[in-house]
């Protein structure tokens, strides 16, 4: 049997190192070394109930393990009747697992994340040998258009029209960088697959850059990651051993080579002028564009960006085709979105859906529900760029259209839930006081506008704010919105937005208290 135990940073910081090595002592002891393995893997994704282990084949899920429980496990494994001390447990039929389709999570919870031949056990690397040994760059670059995939950093860009406008770049140099700068509050959906299964992303980055004819790739990726940067440098250099990075690879002409550049955590960083800027080893802060990126970036020459769940999706894609991917999702969203579900909802964790999935069955189904049989009020999408979606509309399917036409995104993936309780004043001000912090400060709107704003919603939540203060937040939330340099400034005031439109009661009932 085999015993996969969870050392993601989720369950890690619940204690799930000691829980391997009571694991590993217990069978030792128990004299059970040849017929039980255990083997540490990435996020099995019920993060909320973590420690967790799984077992193999046995299809069962011990959750919220203590130290002093793994010797009744071992037991348990060894054919012993119920041994007493078992902790709480469930299996792949739970409603939170049911209703999800891992594409990008496919290798999550399975395999050893510092193992490369544990990736390559499960197929992996051979996508990238078929690429380079079968396939053209126009003939790759035609199969990620044909997936419809859209960036999952948040714009939902159409990937392969991105990587068709960095093909046709003229010039001998050219890049390829992954964002890997998470910072929405409450999203982790890059880390996890980072720590998860990092040569995936490597190899859907040697993907990318064979098909735009790029030779170099960075990992841009915040210092607040220490496990995903340790789980990463170790692929990268397990990848050279093996001859899958450097040059010629699998005997072809491609070179192709990884460095990391670990930002300190400014959100700003995640906009790709500011992270280029930044990679340059300049201070982080965005530029206009045009000239975008694709024509001039990394240090003025053709760079594509991507984030890690973009890159993620391309082994897939090439394996499966570009037309089974396009069948998962919906007409303008196609595949399956990583969510990182937390907030008021009684399973908390890692999800994989597919485009299409309405916010409702998310929540009720897989979430199991508002904690402690609470009430939905609203759900946040899209971190401090999003908004929040009131309780009547969560039958709207995940899809970057229908979230746009709520006034939210999709975002990165993100999603918290907020119950009868919540005072959305509270939650605008919050998202407005992360925006004013992370401000680079390079434009007025942005740099004293959020400062503004952020003042009158303390004045709202303080209950010292007019009609007058609640006109000149709506105006000033449009004059940010439209006089902003980059993506932060522009969207900063979303989660006002959103909130006046759907909880304008809310602003009102703070007012009339004056
Ligand atoms: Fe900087 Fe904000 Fe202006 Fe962006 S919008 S450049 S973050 S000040």
């Amino acid at each position: 049997k085999r015993v996969r135990c969870c050392t993601a940073a989720g369950c890690l910081s619940s204690g799930s190192k000691a829980i391997v090595e009571k694991l590993s002592t217990a069978v030792k002891s128990a004299n059970l070394t040849e017929e039980i393995e255990i083997t540490p893997v990435g996020c099995l994704r019920l993060c909320g109930q973590g420690p967790l282990i799984y077992i193999d084949p046995d299809d069962t899920l011990y959750q919220q393990i203590k130290p002093e429980q793994a010797e009744a496990i071992i037991d348990s494994l060894n054919g012993q009747e119920q041994p007493e001390n078992l902790p709480k447990k469930t299996d792949l039929t739970h409603p939170f697992f049911a209703y999800q389709q891992p594409i990008v999570l496919e290798n999550s919870g399975k395999i050893d994340p510092e193992s490369i031949d544990d990736y390559i056990s499960r197929g992996g690397y051979q996508q990238l040998h078929h690429v380079l040994l079968e396939m053209t760059p126009n003939d790759v670059t035609q199969e990620v258009t044909k997936s419809g995939l859209r960036g999952r950093g948040g714009g939902g860009y159409p990937t392969g029209v991105k990587w068709a406008t960095v093909a046709k770049m003229s010039g001998q140099q050219k890049y390829v960088i992954c964002n890997a700068d998470e910072g929405d509050p409450g999203a982790f959906m890059d880390r996890a697959v980072l720590e998860s299964d990092p040569h995936r992303v490597l190899e859907g980055m040697a993907i990318a850059a064979y098909a735009v004819g790029a030779n170099h790739g960075y990992i841009y990726i915040r210092a607040e990651y220490p496990l995903a940067i340790k789980r990463l440098e170790k692929a990268i250099q397990q990848a050279k051993r093996y001859g899958l990075m450097g040059s010629q690879i699998f005997d072809s002409p491609f070179d192709f080579k990884i460095d990391i550049r670990v930002g300190a955590g400014a959100f700003v960083c995640g906009e790709e002028t500011a992270l280029i800027a930044s990679v340059e080893g300049k201070r982080g802060t965005p530029r206009p564009r045009p000239p975008y990126p694709a024509e001039s970036g990394l240090w003025g020459d053709p760079t594509l960006i991507n984030n890690v769940e973009t890159y993620a999706n391309i082994v897939p894609i090439i394996r499966e085709g570009g037309d089974w991917y396009a069948s998962i999702g919906t007409e303008n969203s196609k595949g399956t979105k990583v969510f990182a579900l937390t907030g008021k909802v009684e399973n908390n964790g890692l999800i994989e859906v597919p485009m299409g999935t309405s916010i409702r069955k998310i929540i009720e189904e897989i979430g199991g529900g508002v904690l402690d049989q609470g009430t939905v009020k609203a759900v946040q999408t899209g971190g401090p760029s999003g908004g929040c979606i009131p309780a009547h509309l969560l039958d709207t399917p995940v899809e970057y259209d229908s979230l746009q036409k709520l006034g939210t995104i999709m975002g990165s993936g993100g999603m918290i839930v907020m119950d009868q309780d919540t005072s959305m004043v509270e939650i605008a001000r919050f998202y407005m006081d992360f925006c004013q912090e992370e401000s680079c400060g390079k434009c007025i709107p942005c740099r004293a506008g959020t400062v503004q704003l952020y003042d009158l919603l303390t004045k709202l939540v303080e209950r010292k704010a007019t009609q007058q203060d609640l006109d000149k937040l709506e105006a000033l939330c449009q004059m940010v919105k439209d006089t902003s340099l980059c993506g932060l400034g522009m969207t900063a005031p979303n989660p006002v937005i959103s909130t006046l439109q759907y909880f304008q009661d809310e602003y009102l009932s703070l007012l009339q208290a004056t």
